[in-house]
């Protein structure tokens, strides 16, 4: 695995007069799992989609191995998104479900099912393959979303809120063998939650964002013991 570093700088977005991004930057480090934590609307989604190359901010730089989006033609690529609502094909397979997301790759059958069944072990569904999703739990269904962007082997994992369609007591289960998985790969993983105690139990750093604007950047620790705005203090103090 190419681990990779993640750079966003000052960047700016808006949908005509309303500010959503203000001024991001950011700069994540090769195999780094970095939180982003905010309240609902405060933009996180929205950066998201800018760092995936789905929406074009109007200032500002991005960069992935100091080369800038725009000069990257192969960025999406290089870019994997997990959506929060990970709608499966209910009438394909689990192992059909994820060579789907291959579908625009030029790959011998060989080569897909290799890489579909190598991904499968790595979600620890090999033995599920031949279900379809509707026989399997909540967690597999998400262990099936992640592994259809797995397959096509990002440089860089983005995951929009990808465990709050879950229960509580699974939602900590799969929060442990995400992060057991990212260690596993070391593969730069943006996770994207307004749940406090996801980012401060799991993430290596945590962006908090407010309106659009980075508040502070730092470890669980750090943003604990120092925080550096009111509003760090208050969001990160409670947890639920
Ligand atoms: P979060 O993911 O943190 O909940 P979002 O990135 O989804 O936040 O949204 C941030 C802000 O941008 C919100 O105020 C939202 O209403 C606004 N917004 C998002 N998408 C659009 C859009 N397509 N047009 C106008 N406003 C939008
Ligand atoms: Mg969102």
């Amino acid at each position: 695995m190419n681990r990779v570093n993640v750079k966003c700088e000052d960047l700016q977005l808006s949908y005509g007069n309303v500010v959503v991004l203000d001024g991001v930057t950011l700069d994540i480090a090769p195999g780094e799992f970095f939180a982003l934590l905010g309240p609902s609307g405060s933009g996180k989604s929205t950066l998201l989609r800018v760092i995936a190359g789905f929406l074009q901010h109007q200032k500002g730089r991005l960069l992935i191995d100091g080369r800038e989006l725009r000069d990257e033609p192969a960025w999406a690529r290089r870019v994997g998104m997990v959506f929060q609502n990970y709608a499966l094909w209910p009438h394909l397979s689990v192992r059909e479900n994820v060579a789907f997301g291959l579908v625009e790759r030029r790959l011998s059958r060989k080569e897909i099912d290799a890489r579909v069944s190598e991904v499968l072990e790595q979600v620890e569904l090999g033995g599920l393959a031949h279900r379809s999703p509707h026989q399997l739990s909540g967690g597999q269904q998400q262990r099936v979303a992640l592994a259809r962007t797995l397959v096509t082997q990002p440089q860089v994992l983005l995951l929009d809120e990808p465990l709050s369609n879950l229960d509580r007591s699974l939602r900590i289960q799969m929060r442990q063998e995400l992060l057991k998985l990212q260690r596993r790969l070391g593969i730069t993983t943006i996770f994207v939650t307004h749940d406090q105690s996801e980012a401060m139990t799991s993430a290596d750093r945590i962006a908090v964002l407010d309106k659009g604007v980075v508040q502070q950047i730092g470890t669980p620790i750090a943003l604990y013991d120092y925080p550096a705005t009111p509003f760090v203090a208050r969001f990160v103090g409670t947890m639920n």
